[in-house]
């Protein structure tokens, strides 16, 4: 049937309301502040304040069952400027559209603060993967992939881990990728599994980033990291690795926890048991040494440096008052949300950005990138040092931005980033 309808006043789409969600408002609103500090001409705020290519995929899978779900994916592109596109994809039930372009946005920042040759990709599929089996998920996982076909590639748009997905659905990413081009393509995502093209020290990179960051941060304000006391949100990839290392250089790990709930011990957590306890009942319920308390409590644990490292808004104008910290370390993507970090500022808590704390993830990324186009493998120490030297430089960057801008580290960092893609956009000027 035809349909002739007109738009009613009121009823229209404004610019950039496809995106629409909570996350996306949190990174607009970053951007408009970043882009008024650095008196950002108009030309660029349109060119960058909105992704540039989005792909919305809707797909069936069968179950064991045999009953097939529908489920609905995703993968933004926010800039084709800086080179091919990066970033991860992730599996869970809030992932949207919006959620997609937030995280692409950022992606953005965090690679051109950290000097990488990308520009900012998301994706993710919506559904709760606890509920599905591993077949489940490996056809689920295959099927996304072909559905990208259109628009990744080696040399377009690399994807990687994120929340709920690892090496396992990185390597039947690649397999799926390279079964269709009748050859291996390494380079098509990163976060493999080490015999698959993956590098060595890529698993522990977000954590071990988190933990560099954060020592040359400590260095800055004279904090000395081995007396500190350290609160962790999220025992998973990030948070455990973080975790560990601050352990094994002698900080004091007070509290951590995972979605099921958080453990307490002022006198410091023994972390490797905190690890063995999960690798072996799979959460930190029943674990005996420690005080139990809600999830979101850990943030308000008393301690020198609370790490958020679970998910996106969980220090909000609710509990941002109750902080006991000087330093918030953000390991996870978009933590904070901009009232909370008012509420911070005002009450003299520094906030360290998630695109310059958890840049280690996707700089390792890009070390596996290069690794997989030379054929040439680095080894461990190498990636490291590397690691630490690029992250320091990027805190270097950020601090000197602060002091010439008078701003905090976040609106530095952000402006960091935002003049090195401007640059390039105005150098490669507007086609046609
Ligand atoms: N998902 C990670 C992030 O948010 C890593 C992305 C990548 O390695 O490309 O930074």
């Amino acid at each position: 049937m035809a349909t002739d309808v007109q738009a009613q006043e009121g009823d229209q789409v404004g610019p950039g309301d496809e995106w629409g969600s909570e996350l996306y408002r949190i990174a607009s609103n970053q951007f408009d502040r970043a882009g008024a500090l650095l008196e950002l001409e108009p030309e660029f705020v349109t060119r960058l304040s909105q992704p540039r290519r989005a792909l919305v995929v809707n797909f069936p899978v069968r179950r064991d069952s045999g009953e097939v779900l529908g489920l609905t994916g995703y993968r933004v592109q926010h800039t084709l400027t800086m080179g091919p596109t990066k970033g991860g994809f992730r599996y869970g039930a809030d992932v949207s559209l919006g959620e997609c372009a937030a995280l692409a946005m950022w992606m953005t920042w965090k690679c051109a603060l950290l000097g990488l040759p990308y520009g900012g990709a998301k994706g993710g599929v919506r559904c709760t993967p606890s509920t599905l089996s591993a077949g489940e998920l490996e056809r689920l996982t295959r099927r996304y992939a072909a559905e990208l076909i259109p628009v990744i590639g080696p040399d377009r748009d690399i994807p990687a881990p994120d929340m709920g997905t690892g090496e396992r659905e990185m390597a039947w990413f690649m397999d799926t990728y390279s079964q269709m081009m009748g050859h291996s393509v390494f380079e098509i995502v990163t976060g493999k599994p080490v015999v698959l093209g993956g590098t060595t020290g890529r698993r522990e990179a977000t954590g071990l980033g988190v933990v560099y960051v954060t020592e040359a941060v400590c260095e800055r304000i004279g904090l000395d990291i081995r007396e500190a006391r350290v609160a962790i949100q999220g025992f998973g990839n990030v948070g455990a690795v973080a975790a560990a290392e601050l352990y094994a250089i002698g900080a004091r790990v007070v509290a951590v926890s995972d979605a099921t709930g958080g453990i307490v011990d002022q006198d410091g957590l023994d972390i490797p048991a905190v690890a063995r306890w999960v690798a072996d009942h799979g959460t930190l319920v029943g674990y005996p040494e420690a005080e139990h308390v809600g999830p979101a409590d850990v943030l308000e644990v008393p301690c020198e440096i609370v790490i958020p490292a679970a998910r996106e808004q969980q220090v909000t104008v609710e509990n941002a008052p109750r902080l006991r910290c000087e330093l918030v370390v953000e390991a996870a993507n978009g933590p904070t949300t901009p009232e909370a970090e008012t509420i911070l500022r005002e009450r003299g808590i520094l906030v360290v950005p998630d695109v310059l704390a958890n840049a280690g993830g996707v700089t390792v990324s890009y070390f596996e990138w290069v690794q997989d186009h030379q054929r040439y493998t680095w080894d461990e120490l190498d990636i490291q040092e590397r690691l630490r030297r690029q992250l320091r430089a990027a805190f270097g960057r950020v601090t000197d931005a602060a002091d010439r801008l008078a701003c905090d580290w976040r609106l530095a960092a952000l402006s960091v980033a935002i003049e090195r893609v401007a640059l390039a956009a105005q150098m490669r000027g507007i086609y046609p």
